[in-house]
This record gives C-alpha cells, sequence and structure tokens, in this order.
C-alpha cells in the first residue's frame, strides 16, 4: 500500500479526488491535507507534513486560486503564496525523496497569442500569459520549471498537469472570487429568491472548455498510478466540447427555471477570449477516459450547491 498526500485536500479538486478514492483503495492510501493543518506558505509547516506523514506519493493541488475578478484585484497575493507554497512543496518532496509528484498547473497560463490552435503542452512558455492573471500565471509556470529541474538534476518523477476550467461540488462559490461557473449558479439562483434580473459579466462570448472536478480527480490518480508518462499533460474535454459563457448561463438558468430574466453587464471585462487546448496527450494514455457531459455535471453541483449553502464557499 502506498501513502498518497494530496495538498489542497479540501478544495474543489481535492474533493473530486476523495469522490474517487474508492477505487483506488486496495493499492493507495489517501491523506487529504488542509491550510488548518500545515500552512504550506510556511517552510517548516511543510518540513512538520513530510515529517509526520512521510508520504509515497504527492499531488500537490494547493494554491491560491480564483476566478477572473479575483486574477486581476489580487496580483501580489496571488504571486506571492503561490511562489511560496510551490516553492516549498517541490523542494522538500525532493528533500524527503517522494517517489512520485504531480503539480499541478493551469490551461490558464499559457500564452495569450496563440499562432494556431489548439493549444498543446510544448507551448507553455512560448510567451506571455493574458494580462488579466500574469502574476498568478508567472508563479504557476515556474512549477514547472522547479519540477524540470529536478528531473534532470537528480533524476526525480516530479510531473505536472494541465487542467482546463473546472467545476463541481465543493467549488468556491463566492460571488467576487469565484469561477464563472459556480458562481453563475449562486448568482441565478439569488435572482430568482429576490426575483431580479440574472446578472453575466461581460459579453458571454468567450468560450471555455468545462471538466468536471471528479473527472479531473480521475486522470490525475491514473497518471500517478502509471509509469513512464509525458512531464506535462493537459486535462480536458475535447475541443469540439467547447461552449460559450453564454451557453453555460443559459444551462444554469434552465436549471433553476429562470431562462427569461438574463442580462449581460458589458461594462466587465470578458478576459482571455478563448484558450482551446488538445486533450491528445491524455487520450494517447486513456483511450477509453470518458467525461462527464457539462449538463449532467451542472445538474450535480446545482444539487450540492442547494443542499449545502450553510457550508459552501459563498
Ligand atoms: P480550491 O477549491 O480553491 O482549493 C484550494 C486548496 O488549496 C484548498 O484545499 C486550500 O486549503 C488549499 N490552500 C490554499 N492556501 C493554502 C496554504 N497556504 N496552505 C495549505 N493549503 C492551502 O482550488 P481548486 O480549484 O481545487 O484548485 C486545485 C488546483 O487546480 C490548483 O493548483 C489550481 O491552480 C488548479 N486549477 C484550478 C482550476 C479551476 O478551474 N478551479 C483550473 C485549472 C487549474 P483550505 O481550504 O484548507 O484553506
Ligand atoms: P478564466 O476562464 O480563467 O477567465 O476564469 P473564470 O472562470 O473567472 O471565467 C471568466 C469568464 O467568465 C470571463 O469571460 C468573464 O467575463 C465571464 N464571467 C461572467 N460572469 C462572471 C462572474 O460573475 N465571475 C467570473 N469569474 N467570470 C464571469
Amino acid at each position: 500500500m502506498k501513502t498518497v498526500l494530496v495538498t489542497g485536500g479540501t478544495g474543489l479538486v481535492g474533493q473530486g479526488i476523495k469522490s474517487i478514492s474508492l477505487h483506488f483503495q486496495n493499492q493507495l492510501e489517501f491523506i487529504f491535507i488542509s491550510s488548518k493543518q500545515f500552512d504550506l506558505t510556511k517552510s517548516e509547516q511543510v518540513e512538520k507534513m513530510f515529517e509526520t506523514h512521510k508520504p509515497n506519493y504527492i499531488i500537490h493541488l494547493a494554491a491560491c486560486v480564483g476566478g477572473l475578478f479575483k486574477n486581476m484585484n489580487n496580483k501580489v497575493e496571488m504571486l506571492e503564496k503561490n511562489l511560496l507554497l510551490n516553492y516549498n512543496v517541490i523542494h522538500y518532496s525532493h528533500v524527503y525523496k517522494v517517489e512520485k509528484l504531480i503539480a499541478c498547473l493551469s490551461t490558464c497560463i499559457f500564452p495569450n497569442n496563440i499562432p494556431s490552435y489548439p493549444v498543446t503542452e510544448e507551448m507553455l512558455h512560448d510567451g506571455p500569459p493574458h494580462s488579466s492573471n500574469d502574476a498568478y500565471a508567472y508563479a504557476k509556470r515556474m512549477i514547472e520549471i522547479h519540477c524540470k529541474a529536478y528531473r534532470e538534476n537528480f533524476g526525480d518523477e516530479f510531473i505536472c498537469v494541465s487542467p482546463t476550467n473546472i467545476y463541481g461540488p465543493h467549488d468556491n462559490f463566492n460571488l467576487e472570487d469565484g469561477h464563472v461557473l459556480p458562481v453563475l449558479i449562486h448568482r441565478c439562483f439569488l435572482a430568482k429568491q429576490s426575483k431580479q434580473k440574472f446578472i453575466i459579466r461581460g459579453t458571454g462570448a468567450p468560450l471555455r472548455q468545462f471538466i468536471f472536478s471528479e473527472d479531473v480527480g480521475l486522470a490525475i490518480v491514473k497518471i500517478l498510478l502509471t509509469e513512464n508518462v509525458p512531464d506535462n499533460i493537459i486535462l480536458s474535454v475535447p475541443e469540439s466540447q467547447e461552449i460559450s459563457i453564454a451557453e453555460i448561463g443559459n444551462m444554469i438558468a434552465k436549471n433553476f427555471d429562470y431562462q427569461d430574466h438574463i442580462v449581460f453587464d458589458n461594462s466587465y471585462s470578458d478576459g482571455q477570449f478563448k484558450k482551446t487546448v488538445s486533450n491528445k496527450r491524455l487520450l494517447t494514455l486513456f483511450p477509453d477516459f470518458k467525461f462527464i457531459s457539462v449538463q449532467d455535471g451542472i445538474q450535480r453541483t446545482i444539487q450540492w450547491f442547494l443542499e449545502n449553502k450553510n457550508i459552501a464557499r459563498i
């Protein structure tokens, strides 16, 4: 039995891994870590975490993370906290001889100007990220450089995954800080309750590939258990499932039976227009990988939100 320590174990993806972890109970014992147990920005607490748990594997998810507006308004925090906690986790994974580390990047840290879509893993450092999230993006890009340095100098099996827009139960539903999908669920719920318009920020035209948190969790654990995988793997639904923010808003409103009340507020930023990625590497490794449809995923996320409003991050 190997132990897997999951940093960010209380978050959206950490809880996605928890939901699918039973499938692997004969091979892996999971330990889910929250910031309340160990603040990973503090090196002495990170050392204590490794000393306490002595894990075989690390899945490093912990991050200071948020939607477009959190990224625009909190650049110093996004840069400093992420640099610190990523440095600590990767450094001590080497010191404590972790057998395999999977660290989480994001497709939103890839270059803004892409010569031809889709975006692939090799393009990560080929140009600046979108200006709205440059602080978060450069901190995250350093994870890839840091892991590569340990691979090259010491032969450590430190690799990265790059998910697209993730959503699901346990997401952050905070109206200012959250990502678009959970925020629109929360805002539509409030709009219907108070019989107000359901406001979607921006034009609704930008395109995104949304992946359900359990699919991300399953892909990460499969990658953990597979030998000789590439050193960065994009985790995404196919390009054909790219969808506009307006369509996502409509689907959410339909679940609340509130479609006729949508208003777009163009005074807000659209952020990056699109960042279409290829999931070819993922599907080459796992050709039978099945993704939960966005309709089903939204339904499950709304149901979780309605049943857990008292504990949800709002
Ligand atoms: P999340 O729901 O916001 O959870 C963040 C996690 O990080 C929480 O478990 C939190 O612990 C932990 N954390 C934050 N600061 C910490 C600190 N100082 N010390 C220890 N733990 C700390 O995030 P998520 O959406 O699951 O994201 C997981 C990973 O996926 C991140 O690396 C993120 O960059 C990446 N990603 C996310 C998306 C997305 O759409 N959400 C897309 C692409 C990539 P507490 O809750 O205990 O404070
Ligand atoms: P991104 O995919 O990294 O840009 O992050 P988000 O999940 O925050 O999605 C941002 C897109 O959703 C932009 O086009 C926003 O204009 C749009 N959007 C619409 N309403 C909201 C909202 O209330 N919050 C957020 N975060 N984005 C919104």
